[in-house]
């Protein structure tokens, strides 16, 4: 065997370790307010980094085609029982590389090639996969699609029950990635049982709050509830499938061999160190503060005089409309801003937007990734103000610099990831002085 086999990173090739350190750095000193990044414990990223990546393993625990599969059964038994325990489903599909090809799936076991389905509408809140042109659910299936109402820019259930009368789908696809209110499963499930739809909630976004007791279940209404396991649910890169016992087979055989071949074992053992760490007592406490620091951001936002889309939020998300019909800027230009001052959003288009998806009126804020840090209310309303500040002189470069530094103070005194904090090499430390 070669020697640099066993060499570390570092030493075989410093290009990439030294992205990866500067990544750290860059997590590290920044505030992260994207909605849907977190940070993961280092167990779970102990292992994802783990042996299980060597495993080929298609198929399910005792049922593979692949030998030496003693241990990929231990782990992925282990994240299967959790993810039962932790939203009280029959079933659970812990294999879905992706929450995309976790909605693949779904709908290939669901319904036809051609048949009509019904989403959100993506500028309102719904996902790619959820009927966009784009994507593989636009191009395979006909599409109809709800939103919410212009005055309260909440989903519009009445309208959504009419739709869904007028459409005639075979599924409804319900759950969103950009809407900050709560969602109700139960009456999209008696809109469905109406039509004589299927269910299918994804809860991507806020599965941490619902496995938290937090936002209400979709599990007693739906046939099936996708998630992804890195968002607010703090695990590895991956996706999840939950449904009860009568669709386990077919979803099961949709996920693998239908669109994917071998599992990522080691995301799987991460997904259930994940899965455990949600199931203890201090991840509901967690979730309490993701919600509780959302609804503080908002308010100091709010009193900074920026519109927050639907007056307020109910999770973790917020969006901000920064456009004004024209009085402030656009969602890309405040991204941009806010970015140079080490705060990281992301543009975002808001119900009946002007502007195009790839300029937006709005950006969306998320609370999950800085309350992993410790921080609370106290420290988002700091940041509110902060973010006020840049948006009210978004071309001013004083300010920019006093907020760039006071957001590197906050995030000194909420350390993330010391001991994989290197030591900036001299010559960088001269090229990014300031
Ligand atoms: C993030 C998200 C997905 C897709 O997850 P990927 O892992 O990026 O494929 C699907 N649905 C919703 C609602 C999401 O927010």
């Amino acid at each position: 065997m070669n020697e640099r086999f066993n060499a570390p990173l570092a030493e075989v090739d410093s290009f990439i370790s030294d992205a990866i350190n500067n990544e750290v750095r860059r997590q590290a000193e920044g505030l992260e307010l994207i909605a849907s990044e977190n940070f993961v414990s280092e167990a779970v990223l102990e292992a994802m980094g783990s042996v299980f990546t060597n495993k080929y393993a298609e198929g399910y625990p005792k049922k593979r085609y692949y030998g030496g599969c003693e241990w990929t059964d231990v782990v992925e038994q282990a994240a299967i029982d959790r993810a039962k325990e932790l939203f009280g489903a029959e079933h659970a599909n812990v294999q879905p590389h992706s929450g995309a090809q976790a909605n693949m799936s779904v709908y290939l076991a669901a319904i036809s090639y051609g048949d009509q389905i019904l989403g959100m509408n993506l500028s309102h809140g719904g996902h790619l996969t959820h009927g966009h042109p784009m994507n593989f659910s636009g191009i395979s299936y006909k599409v109809a699609d709800y939103g919410v109402s212009r005055e309260t820019e909440q989903i519009d259930y009445d309208e959504l029950q009419r739709i869904a009368e007028e459409s005639r789908p075979k599924l409804i696809v319900c759950g969103a990635s950009a809407y900050p209110r709560t969602i109700n499963f139960e009456r999209i499930g008696e809109i469905a049982r109406s039509v004589g739809a299927r269910m299918f909630a994804d809860i991507a976004h806020i599965a941490g709050p619902i496995a938290a007791g937090l936002h209400p279940s979709p599990m007693p209404h739906a046939d099936y509830v996708t998630t992804t396991t890195h968002k607010t649910l703090r695990g590895p890169r991956g996706g999840l499938i939950l449904c009860r016992e009568e669709h386990a087979a077919e979803v099961n055989r949709k996920l693998f061999p239908g669109v994917q071949g071998g599992p990522l074992v080691h995301i799987i053992a991460a997904k259930a160190v994940a899965f455990g760490e949600a199931l203890r007592d201090d991840f509901k406490e967690y979730q309490r503060n993701v919600l509780k620091n959302a609804k503080a951001l908002a308010a100091e936002l709010a009193g900074q005089g920026l519109r927050i889309v639907s007056g307020g939020t109910d999770n973790h998300l917020m969006l901000v409309d920064v456009f004004m019909e024209g009085k402030g800027i656009t969602g890309k230009e405040a991204e941009k801003v806010l970015e140079a001052a080490h705060i990281t959003v992301n543009k975002n288009t808001i119900p009946f937007d002007t502007n195009k998806p790839f300029v937006t009126s709005g950006i969306r804020i998320g609370t999950p990734a800085l309350t992993t840090r410790g921080m609370g209310e106290e420290e988002m309303r700091t940041i509110g103000r902060l973010i006020a500040e840049i948006l009210h002189a978004p071309q001013s470069e004083d300010v920019r610099r006093k907020v760039q530094h006071e957001v590197s103070e906050l995030a000194a005194r909420f350390p993330l990831y010391p001991k994989r904090l290197k030591q900036r090499a001299p010559e960088q430390e001269a090229m990014g002085a300031d």
